[in-house]
């Protein structure tokens, strides 16, 4: 794709902190095929029009430009990453870039039965699948959906795949499944997924989330301490799990506490968003376009490249300390986590 290779043009995206950017969160879409209650109202139905999302042509344009700016690990995400119809082919391209990333996704896992293999054999390396509950009447509850069944078939495909370790993300709520912490170590231990508690953030669709209601990584810790032994495993570098040995390992177990204990520090990671748009955290309340830029007509490929390059180097200048939830003044992004992507 174009003539001009920018890797030898560009420096590496460092931020004014000295933080060097290698990872890069990719929302393939904001549509999902679950409605979890701290994600998305049961009726949402805010969705970014067809034809305001990147095509594939374009995302890959952008995506590569990334890659030779040092992004090396891609994410892909969503809203539901497999509701993509062509996800197998945005694999397929991005581990054939000069400068390929390794390549992550994280899923509901409802589609895995279908597409794990496809996507194992385009070059997929993970999948973190996201699973709150053991109960299939609660996950009925949590997702408005009834699925669970579906959920278990796909962690399951994904280890058949390959597509090892399998990590399985939960978020404990308050009053409604944080009975479950040990269980779920205890599923997760037997059945070989690497699970991850991550914190509820303010980043739902109807504004609901409130401190007092997070269950907090140190209240996980507690409940899980209650059943093993847990013993940090040393050497986190920029990953946003805090992770333990459970009784002595190899098994483990992570906590991300992104409320309570923010890893901002470190943190290494770009966003780009179905609609063209990229985000230096989760949290920021800018947002820059690249999507009119790629749809300029005006301007040559290499133009494109070259301001594709320059709003990359931008955006991560502007990147702020820390996400600020913790300050008296955060204010809420204006989208929720299924349009930023998770
Ligand atoms: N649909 C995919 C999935 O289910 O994993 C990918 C997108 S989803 C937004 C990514 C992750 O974000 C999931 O593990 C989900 O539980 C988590 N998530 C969504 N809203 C959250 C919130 N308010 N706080 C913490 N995690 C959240």
């Amino acid at each position: 794709m174009g003539e001009l290779r920018m890797s030898s043009d560009h420096g590496a995206l460092v931020d004014t902190f000295g933080r060097v950017h290698r990872d890069m969160r990719v929302s393939l879409t904001d549509r999902c095929s679950l409605r979890c209650t701290y994600c998305m109202p049961a009726d949402f139905a805010d969705w970014i029009p067809r034809d305001h999302l990147l095509s594939t042509d374009e995302m890959m344009l952008v995506l590569e430009v990334a890659t030779e700016m040092g992004i090396n690990q891609m994410r892909l995400t969503g809203g539901e990453p497999l509701l993509r119809p062509d996800v197998v082919d945005v694999v397929r391209r991005l581990t054939a870039l000069p400068n390929a990333p390794k390549i992550s996704l994280t899923s509901n896992g409802l589609q895995l039965p279908k597409l794990a293999k496809d996507l194992a054999d385009a070059g997929l390396e993970r999948v973190n699948v996201s699973l709150d509950t053991l109960d299939p009447q609660r996950f009925k509850e949590m997702t408005h959906r009834d699925r669970f069944d579906d959920v278990i078939a796909g962690i399951e495909a994904a280890k058949e795949a390959g597509l090892l370790p399998v990590k399985v993300n939960a978020v404990l709520l308050r009053g409604i499944n944080d009975d479950e912490a040990v269980p779920l170590l205890r599923h997760a231990l037997a059945n070989d997924w690497k699970l991850r508690f991550i914190e509820q953030m303010p980043l739902d669709a109807g504004g609901l989330w409130a401190r007092p209601a997070m269950v907090t990584a140190d209240e996980t810790m507690k409940m899980l301490t209650t059943e093993f032994e847990l013993t940090p495993v040393p050497g986190r570098g920029s990953a946003p799990a805090e992770e333990f040995y459970v009784d002595g390992g190899p098994a483990t177990v992570g906590i991300i506490a992104s409320v309570s204990r923010p890893f901002c520090a470190a943190c290494d990671r770009l966003r780009l968003t179905a609609d063209g748009q990229f985000r230096n955290c989760l949290f920021a309340q800018d947002e820059t376009d690249v999507m009119s830029l790629v749809r300029d007509e005006s301007l040559s490929e290499d133009e494109i490249r070259r301001g594709v390059a320059s709003i990359l180097t931008k955006v991560t200048a502007a990147k702020l300390p820390g996400h600020g939830i913790n300050d008296p003044a955060f204010i809420q992004p204006t989208r929720p986590m299924s349009a930023i992507g998770g």
